[in-house]
């Protein structure tokens, strides 16, 4: 294992083309493209890194697997009146659906489907309850109590944050949100904002990779049932307008976020976080894509053979 993911830390730095980094979020515009990270997971407790797997990272759209996993703990199989199971095919923060679908998004990773589920998780109007819920599920999951949300990241996302609140402003019309608006931004823009390592992500996934149960303390987080269908959301949605060709090129279940970073789940064998942070044109991790394409040819853990 580790020769294999060092073997791709060289393909990667070799690359010349390593993507653009998202620039509508000011403070992502600022990070150094010229960074790599791989981290793998195995339910047996070993994990293997290669590149800069101890920086820490934006990890974006990577946390509404978490917050989708938080949300069916608490409301079950009634979070599915407020947000769909289908890919959209459309941009992840693409409004048009919305209007025609009675405010209901696709599914709950693009922004919509995020937004709405961070409305189920807070109670009593208070975001900053539903925030430290979320932190410490990821520090829990990653049995890492340094995980935290980057301040600088949740303000330039506040401030640069109008598609977001639009998305969010639609919906509410419709009358399906229980919180204020802004608090419901708040938590989204926030719970996106939360930073970590390839190493603390690859671990906080295990549970997916291991029928639903961390392997690192043998708490069951979902059921095995749970675990396989938000698999099965990964591999469908979980790359927004790209998740055809991310399954068509890697063939596991993979959520990106615009921080660069990937976290694929290969069912039964081993959870795996890449980070590289310039974007292919939907959004999606050019090299993190590249080197988990490798990976999975390598390994033959695709989930359609090898
Ligand atoms: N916070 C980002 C946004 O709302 C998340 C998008 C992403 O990672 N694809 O635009």
């Amino acid at each position: 294992m580790q020769a294999i993911i060092d073997e791709i830390a060289q393909k990667m730095a070799a690359s010349p083309d390593k993507g653009k980094v998202a620039s509508y979020i000011p403070q992502l515009a600022r990070v150094d493209p010229n960074q790599f990270a791989i981290s793998v997971a195995l339910p047996n407790g070993e994990t293997y890194s290669a590149g800069c797997a101890q920086t820490s990272f934006s990890i974006q759209s990577i946390s509404k697997v978490f917050t989708l996993t938080l949300a069916l703990g608490k409301l079950g199989e009634h979070i599915w009146t407020r947000v769909g199971r289908e890919p959209s095919g459309d941009p992840f923060n693409s409004i048009v659906q919305l209007e025609h679908e009675h405010g209901k998004p696709r599914n709950p990773f693009i922004n919509a489907g995020a937004i709405a589920i961070a409305d189920t998780i807070i109670q009593s109007s208070q975001s900053e309850e539903a925030l430290a819920e979320i932190v410490q599920f990821m520090r829990f999951l990653a049995d890492d109590d340094s995980i935290a949300i980057d301040y600088k990241v949740a303000r330039s996302e506040v401030e640069t944050g109008n598609r977001n609140a639009s998305l969010a402003y639609f919906m509410a019309s419709f009358g399906h949100f229980n919180n204020p608006v802004d608090a419901v931004l708040r938590t989204y823009f926030h719970h996106c904002s939360i930073a970590m390592t390839t190493q603390q992500l690859a671990k906080a996934g295990l549970f997916l990779a291991n029928d639903g149960i961390n392997p690192a303390t043998g708490y069951a987080i979902v059921t095995p049932q749970r675990a396989k269908r938000i698999n099965a959301l990964m591999l469908t949605c979980g790359h927004y307008d790209g998740s055809g060709e991310f399954a068509f090129r890697v063939g596991l279940p993979g959520k990106s976020g615009v921080g660069g970073g990937i976290l694929a789940i290969a069912p039964g064998k081993a959870s795996i976080a890449v980070w590289s942070p310039g974007l292919d044109v939907i959004g999606n991790s050019k090299l993190g894509t590249e080197a988990l394409e490798l990976f999975a040819n390598k390994t033959g853990w695709s989930v359609f053979g090898s």
